[in-house]
């Protein structure tokens, strides 16, 4: 699939969600104040981006005057009140500062439960039925078509329900577990290097940047999920790679999501992490640090994976799904060049000293970093490699589809969300307009 092919679907989604933000390239021509390192798009976003505040400001004003370009993130966060192609209002975002983790009261937060749910709900032909949890995909006989799947709920009682058509939307990680516990595909095998179900686990490569000042107040507090800055300048293919020993690249996104009283404690290195001399350092600290991080890329190899958990099961006795994973030794090559950047980025911000986290091989999953899980039900052309085609039809089970950013064969250093939604409406367009046609048949041919 080409940048081209998948442009409609993409702006079928951003119309869909309200995005707010600044296009660089509409029609092959490079647009003022956009990344100029974007693929063509036929218009711009349905908003303008969000207003500044003062820290992306200055990393956008200090990273412009060393040659770089950024531009607004684009943010599903409303900057202006919207109605979206479904009729759908939205409120214009107030910038709360309580928005990553929690619900938006001012109803200026894109998500399924404000642009889609809504509308759905009015349609006499659709029905919810919430605090269930489907159990697992029923097969026909021969495994080669579903009939339906078995879901449970508050009862504890399971129930059947028939479908000609099913499509997994929970989420790429229990895609690919459900896919497993169902017998849909053959689950992937890192000795012999077969199986598709469960390869090219994918996450993202992080690392990040505090620089402190004496005489700066960033007021954190005013602030909204996804408002700031980014540059991707080092991201993907926009830079030099020849002399490089690595692939891929990363997204440097000064975005200050949130300045809350518990989460936001940013002190400088060497502070002890409690008693008096902490509480001094978190009161010099609050208001005048700055930090931005790099999102970077995260390629698959052999043996990153998900698999069935062979002891620990879940309340209903299935295997939990397993993750095998480190990150690879091309990422963190990669992940150590863009830190370098940002260094360069921190010294001209001249703030009285900066900190870099890097990116260490020995994953941990303790410390918060991404949810940006991809991969496990990769889509692709050969069905030897990819559990779904193109249009996200399982390879196996053709009644099928599988949705989510469980189809990424590799992760980007970008969020998932944008090109999740695309593909879910490239899947949708398939079905409604082939694949009801001739129900059960393969899309493509293996
Ligand atoms: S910051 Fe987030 S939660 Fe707050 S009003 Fe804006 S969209 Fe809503």
């Amino acid at each position: 699939m080409t940048g081209a092919e998948m442009e409609p679907y993409y702006d079928q989604f951003e119309y869909l969600a309200g995005i707010s933000g600044k296009a660089g390239n509409i029609k092959g021509q490079l647009q003022e104040g956009g990344n100029p390192f974007e693929d063509p798009r036929s218009r711009d976003y349905p908003n303008p981006p969000m207003q500044m505040t003062y820290a992306p400001t200055l990393f956008a004003e200090v990273g412009r005057s060393i040659g770089l370009h950024p531009f607004p993130t684009p943010s599903a966060n409303m900057s202006r009140a919207y109605v979206n192609p479904l009729g759908i209002a939205m409120g214009q975002c107030t910038y709360c500062g309580f928005c990553e983790r929690f619900g938006c009261a001012n109803y200026s937060k894109s998500s399924a439960q404000t642009t889609v749910l809504p509308v759905l709900m009015k349609k006499s032909n659709f029905e919810v039925r919430t605090d269930s949890e489907v159990l697992h995909v029923d097969l026909a006989p021969g495994g080669k078509s579903a009939r339906g799947v078995t879901y449970v709920d508050t009862s504890g009682e399971e129930y059947f329900q028939p479908a000609d058509l099913v499509l997994l939307c929970a989420y790429g990680l229990h895609n690919a577990r459900l896919m497993m516990l169902s017998g849909i595909g053959k689950i992937y095998d890192p000795g012999s290097g077969e199986g598709t179900v469960g390869r090219n686990y994918c996450y993202q490569t992080n690392a990040g940047v505090q620089v402190f000042f004496d005489d700066k107040n960033f007021n954190p507090f005013i602030a909204a999920g996804a408002l700031g800055q980014t540059i991707d300048d080092y991201n993907g293919d926009a830079f030099d790679h020849g002399a490089l020993d690595f692939v891929g690249g990363a997204g440097i996104n000064c975005i200050p999501t949130n300045g809350r009283p518990i989460g936001t404690r940013p002190t400088l290195p060497g502070t002890p992490k409690w008693g008096s001399a902490w509480k001094k350092a978190t009161v010099e600290g609050y208001k005048s640090t700055l930090g931005y991080s790099s999102q970077g890329s995260s390629y698959a190899t052999r043996n990153n994976y998900l698999d069935l958990d062979p002891t620990y099961k879940d309340r209903f006795g299935r295997p939990l799904m397993r993750m095998t994973f480190d990150f690879p030794d091309n990422d963190i090559r990669m992940s150590n060049y863009v830190c370098d950047r940002m260094e360069e980025i921190a010294k001209a911000l001249g703030g009285k000293q900066y900190a870099v986290s890097r990116r260490k091989k020995g994953w941990d999953s303790v410390p918060y970093q991404s949810t940006h899980n991809t991969g496990g039900a990769i889509m692709g052309t050969d069905p030897k490699k990819s559990a779904v085609n193109t249009f996200l039809q399982s390879w196996d089970v053709p009644n099928v589809f599988v949705i989510g950013a469980s189809a990424f064969p590799q992760n980007a250093g970008k969020n998932p969300t944008g090109t999740v939604g695309a593909l879910a409406f490239r899947a949708a367009d398939a079905i409604r307009n082939q694949y009801l046609r001739n129900p059960g048949a393969p899309l493509v041919q293996a």
